[in-house]
């Protein structure tokens, strides 16, 4: 009950009743889509961009506009009374629905053009919170009404939200864009966790390369007080199979551990954390969603609350770690251990193989942009992570206490990940 209050109130506070419905009947990960975050929680990894975005973002259209986005000679050459406009204009426009209606941007420096094509004359920009009357609507384009003339911009830009109901149903942290997400104490195994007060953040992909994927990215530890704390190591109170920072024959470990620290002095979770926000910028670029467990120093969110958020809401587990040696050993993922019993154990028994494809994938992405790997790439451990998991999940760690972690590293680090996500997903 007290989980089950918790995630109330914490629905109750990002104003998500149609969150709680969704929920409530049942909805899980694959319909996440259906929960309305408000289009001002979803973090657009493409806003900043803008022109270049809209560019992308507006191929989404018609088949009409994909051919004439497919001929290069329109790409470079149109003009105003080009054939080629006139034909986009013919064929689009008619298609729209007739709407008069007041309409709002929620976008920065979008673009007012005048023909619904993406390479049409751009004739000002509007930015977030600006009101338009629309006329016409059709998926890629709206008709609207700018300085007395009709004009078109990109319909995915548009929201009937008006800025202040944008503001209330903002999130609670001015630091971050994204929709939060809480533990649902009716989730499998939620019960299991100690600490789930905090909240994990879903970030959204634009553009017309959308993967419908979302992947769960957790820096590893960064939950004060967490040691302190002990779960249960498996679900069916079985001991731990392995020894690890928690000895083999223990039923019980620490809820979440603080880490370790570099030889330079840095904690791990420092840089788990820098790692997994330059993963996720660049898993956004690729047009996969991101849900992010934490991105501060601290968040209340046990070893399980994340496996058990990471179960609901994404399609894979990526947990960042560094390991505790300091031999600059090379990046290798935790794999489950060869122990019949284990593997016999739910949810091991139905998903250890996906931890596996999984693991074998980011591993093969590391590699192949010339990241030091450890042995064969894998260590069986028996981790409350992959004890718990019900979706592709692994722990990687992607380094130990003498590897380079400086920016560059994380970038490569980052492309790796990346990479063998697409491998994971395309495979
Ligand atoms: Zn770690």
């Amino acid at each position: 009950m007290n989980h089950m209050k918790k995630w109330k109130k914490a629905l109750a506070l990002t104003g998500g009743m149609a969150v709680l419905t969704a929920v409530l009947a049942g909805c899980q990960m694959k319909k996440y889509e259906e929960i309305p975050l408000p289009e001002t929680t979803v973090k657009s990894s493409y806003e900043a961009e803008g022109n270049a975005v809209e560019e992308e973002t507006e191929k989404k259209g018609s088949s009409v506009e994909r051919e004439t986005f497919a001929n290069p000679a329109n790409q470079s050459h149109e003009v105003e009374s080009s054939p080629v406009k006139a034909e986009i204009t013919k064929e689009t426009a008619p298609a729209m629905e007739t709407r008069d209606e007041t309409v709002y941007v929620n976008a920065t420096d979008l673009n007012v053009r005048v023909s619904p094509s993406s390479t049409a004359s751009s004739v000002g920009k509007l930015n977030r919170g600006a009101k338009l009357r629309r006329t016409g609507y059709s998926q890629s384009w709206s008709r609207v009404i700018y300085q007395d003339r009709e004009c078109y911009v990109a319909s995915q830009y548009l929201t009937d939200l008006a800025p202040a109901s944008q503001e209330t149903a903002a999130p609670l942290t001015s630091s971050s864009q994204g929709g939060e997400i809480g533990l649902n104490g009716d989730w499998k195994y939620a019960g299991y966790s100690k600490i789930n007060s905090g909240k994990a953040v879903l970030y959204k992909a634009e553009g017309n390369n959308r993967k419908g994927k979302v992947v769960c990215v957790n820096a590893g530890h960064g939950t004060t007080g967490g040691s302190s704390v002990k779960t249960q190591c498996h679900p069916d109170g079985t001991p731990k199979v392995t020894g690890g920072s928690t000895a083999a024959g223990a039923t019980t470990a620490a809820a979440i551990s603080s880490g370790m620290t570099f030889a330079d002095g840095t904690q791990e979770a420092k840089v788990t954390l820098a790692l997994a926000k330059v993963l996720k910028d660049k898993l956004l670029a690729r047009g996969f969603d991101v849900l992010m467990i934490r991105e501060s120093d601290d968040v209340q969110l046990d070893n399980i609350a994340r496996t058990v958020l990471a179960n609901n809401m994404a399609d894979c587990h990526i947990a960042i770690h560094y390991d505790s040696t300091s031999k600059d050993k090379g990046a290798f993922y935790m794999s489950v251990p060869n122990v019949a019993s284990y593997r016999a154990m739910e949810p091991v028994a139905s998903h250890w193989q996906q931890h596996h494809a999984l693991g074998d994938n980011l591993i093969a992405g590391l590699k192949g942009v010339g990241v030091k790997i450890f042995s064969d790439g894998k260590m069986e451990m028996d981790l409350t992570q992959t004890s718990y998991s019900t979706v592709p999940s692994v722990d990687i760690e992607v380094g130990d206490k003498a590897s380079d972690h400086s920016a560059a590293a994380l970038d490569k680090l980052g492309n790796g990940l990346a990479d063998g996500v697409e491998l994971f997903f395309a495979n």
